[in-house]
């Protein structure tokens, strides 16, 4: 990656003696700051009113420049680099399939999720545009710019899907709109399928239809907390936070009505304090409903007010990510597996030995989201690195080799037979 944020990376190993699960009680946020009055709602960007000039490379050492969407939105680091727009290289990856496109303001995403590097009480700490946001960069480029180079051959675009990220501003939904219309007018959504990562605080019903309207083909809830108490601890009132539990499952089940089965999903973050036996069963609600999950593994992100806390033990992580694709994919149901009194996975629903087939064509511990153009259960988004480092990857964002299968076979306690 360009840039990744945590030099010093913690630790996935369970110690001995250690809870092999991130508990509820364990995974407090800390309370936010309180920025100045002058730096509130991007006071510092705005007074001193840096003109623009094309590409932006986060840098908090020179004064950040006053940029605002539709005009400008940010990139991933790997969308960046894929495009051409940035040089780097990415640890076994040529490129991502997913042009992952985030709204920018200078006052910034007005809510304050306490695992998020975009967070609204950092405004006194760095500026919007400069913020690290699931463990990397996201560079700054004018839609016009990124749209020019995508319709030179959309058809031969590295990108499987394009991919729009709200964040919560009063601005969002007319901004997101209006790049919809801009892309669609150049380019054609049978060529790169949109998806909409939304913000359902501010958005209603109406605006749900609006983005399928203007060519979006999925529509996505980041609900991220598994449960209504840990939702409202990381996102709602345990943080001065705007969002609720209620507001997002009303967009979710109407992104549902409008979009229909296999076109709608929802975010979820495991390891954050919800039981293994809750967040699945999460998981079978949304497949019930006819959605997906798009799951991450927790990441302490630098500079948020979880970044104090252990990323979710491995083996935690691999027995969801398993039986999610089991739920997703494989026709099992939630109520086959079987959990321990603390709500961890202790039998999968299904033969030993099919189980065994599935962990070894190893696209259960792939990145999930959206799909591509390769196949339903293979995303385009593989967000390489974006919830684990190289050295210990969480969601693998290519092709797992057979050493990659003996590691998260190791994982999961369940040596080859
Ligand atoms: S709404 Fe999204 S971007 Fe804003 S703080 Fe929460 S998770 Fe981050």
């Amino acid at each position: 990656m360009g840039c990744i944020e945590n030099k010093t990376e913690p630790s996935t190993l369970s110690a001995p003696g250690q809870l092999d699960y991130n508990s509820k009680e364990a995974m407090q946020p800390r309370a936010p700051a309180i920025p100045s009055k002058e730096l509130k709602n991007g006071g510092r960007v705005k007074s001193n009113d840096v003109v623009p000039e094309g590409l932006y490379r986060p840098n908090y050492r020179i004064m950040t420049p006053n940029m605002r969407s539709p005009e400008y939105v940010q990139l991933s680091t790997a969308a960046a680099i894929t495009l051409g727009v940035t040089n780097g290289k990415m640890y076994r990856c040529e490129c991502t399939r997913c042009l992952n496109i985030l709204l920018t303001y200078p006052e910034g995403c007005r809510a304050n999720c306490a695992y998020c590097g975009l967070a609204r009480h950092r405004e006194a700490e760095r500026d919007f545009a400069d913020r690290n946001f699931i463990r990397v960069d996201w560079p700054a480029v004018p839609i016009d710019e990124i749209i020019e180079i995508v319709a030179k051959d959309p058809e031969k675009s590295p990108f499987h899907r394009m991919c729009i990220s709200m964040i919560t501003h009063p601005n969002s939904e007319d901004d997101t709109f209006t790049i919809l219309k801009k892309w669609t007018d150049k380019i054609s959504p049978d060529a790169i399928p949109i998806s909409i990562l939304s913000n359902p605080t501010t958005m209603s019903r109406e605006d749900v239809q609006r983005t399928r309207d203007l060519g979006a083909d999925i529509f996505t809830v980041a609900i991220d907390a598994a449960t209504p108490e840990l939702f409202d601890r990381t996102r709602g009132r345990g943080v001065q936070s705007p969002h609720r539990w209620d507001k997002y499952w009303e967009i979710l089940l109407a992104a549902r009505d409008i979009f229909g089965p296999g076109k709608f999903g929802a975010h979820i973050i495991v390891g954050m304090g919800e039981t293994e036996q809750e967040v699945l069963d999460l998981v079978q609600k949304l497949v019930d409903m006819g959605g997906h999950s798009h799951m991450f593994c927790f990441f302490p992100e630098k500079g948020s007010l979880m970044d104090h806390l252990p990323a979710t033990p491995r083996d935690q992580w691999r027995r969801v990510q398993l039986a999610r694709y089991l739920i997703d994919y494989c026709d099992v149901n939630f109520d086959q597996m079987d959990f321990d009194d603390q709500g961890r996975v202790v039998g999968f629903g299904i033969e030993q030995e099919e189980l065994s087939k599935i962990i070894d064509a190893g696209i259960a511990f792939r990145t999930s989201g959206c799909p591509g153009k390769f196949q339903d259960d293979i995303s385009a988004c593989d967000r390489p690195y974006g919830d684990s480092p190289v050295s210990d990857i969480a969601s693998y964002p290519f092709k797992l080799n057979k050493k990659d299968i003996k590691k998260v076979r190791k994982d999961l306690d369940m040596p080859s037979i």
